[in-house]
């Protein structure tokens, strides 16, 4: 029985539809004729008191990330191959081969342009700046620019009338807006409160505040584009405003895909979470709330369970940091991108 991804919540959730009841016996006898042999070594392992002595492999994410990977490979540094960007069975060479550590990468071995530029950082410790591909980059924004950032739940069972399992629903927005290069930027945000659906609030405030002239910066729009389909869909009054978003969007993401800017302490990432650090010695770690899932887990913690007052409240100020430092940390990534670009 598994969760049916084609139900859409209309009034209470009716378990027979919300569930889909699938008959794997075939499947599942076929398989338990090669599984029931192994039962015995399972066991055998399951009894002992000390673990088995066992080298990380591609079964450590495959089919599913095991939890233990923090115990058995921490003793991998962390500039080892496995930051190489897409390295898939590459770093699984390497190392049977002994090569731990980008630096010891050989010349002779086939590196893509990514991670070639990789290996050279490791090498040199300095940062990669294609400063040509930077300064296009910005040539792109038109300003007033829009920093925009938006924070979702996507729950299995559906909160709200015309949602389907694990939908995107979001609750919360911040939006810098920056008049010219350098200039003080002004700051928008809009965090659901109670129990209800977000989504009307939200788009009345989004819309009221995003203006229809200017870049809009996102960080990996592929998020924040698919949210506006799914409201547009869902709202298709909104629809029209919306395209003209979408159309205005850039990825800030973009630059550091390509290593136009590559460091050696991203470890291989381009998220804002790497980036941010390493161009503009700001992080998120003096924050409560540190990642978009823990924001989700917190709004709906505090918004749909039971709770004091104050722990509410303290929540909501620690998310409206978060999601603000998503922003402004965007504005911090374009001026350090200016500079470098000269
Ligand atoms: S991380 Fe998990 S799968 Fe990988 S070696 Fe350790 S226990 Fe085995």
């Amino acid at each position: 029985m598994h969760v049916n991804g084609d139900y859409v919540r209309r009034g209470p959730v009716d378990p027979k539809k919300f569930f889909k009841v699938v008959d794997v016996t075939k499947d599942v006898s076929g398989l338990s004729r090669e599984i029931e042999p192994q039962l015995g070594d399972t066991f055998t392992t399951i009894r002992r008191k000390q673990e088995p002595d066992i080298k990380i492999g591609p079964y450590c994410s495959d089919p599913y990330p095991c939890p233990l990977q923090d115990k058995c490979w921490a003793f991998l540094p962390t500039d080892s191959v496995f930051n190489l960007y897409y390295g898939g069975k590459k770093c699984w060479r390497l190392l049977g081969e002994g090569i731990i550590r980008l630096k010891d990468i050989p010349d002779h071995v086939g590196l893509t342009e990514r991670q070639a530029i990789q290996r050279k950082v490791a090498l040199t410790g300095q940062p990669h700046i294609d400063r040509k591909a930077l300064a296009s980059f910005l040539k792109l924004l038109k300003y007033p620019v829009s920093y925009l950032d938006f924070e979702t739940f996507n729950t299995a069972i559906p909160l709200f009338d015309g949602l389907s399992p694990y939908q995107q629903v979001p609750f919360q927005f911040s939006l810098h807006r920056q008049s010219a290069p350098g200039t003080t930027p002004g700051h928008h945000a809009f965090l659901a409160d109670g129990p209800g659906d977000p989504r009307p609030e939200f788009l009345d405030r989004l819309r009221s505040y995003i203006g229809n002239a200017g870049t809009v910066v996102v960080y990996n729009a592929k998020f924040e584009t698919g949210v506006l389909g799914g409201l547009a869909e869902a709202f298709p009054e909104h629809a029209g405003w919306m395209d003209g978003v979408k159309a205005r969007i850039i990825d800030l993401l973009e630059p550091f895909q390509s290593f136009d800017y590559y460091h050696p302490d991203q470890h291989g990432s381009a998220s804002i979470k790497a980036v941010l650090p390493v161009l503009t010695g700001h992080s998120y770690a003096e924050l409560e709330i540190q990642e978009g899932g823990q924001a989700s887990l917190e709004y709906l913690r505090v918004h749909f369970g039971e709770g004091p007052e104050d722990e509410r409240r303290k929540v909501r100020e620690q998310l409206e940091r978060y999601c603000g430092t998503d922003t402004e940390g965007m504005i911090w990534i374009v001026d350090a991108l200016r500079q470098l670009a000269g």
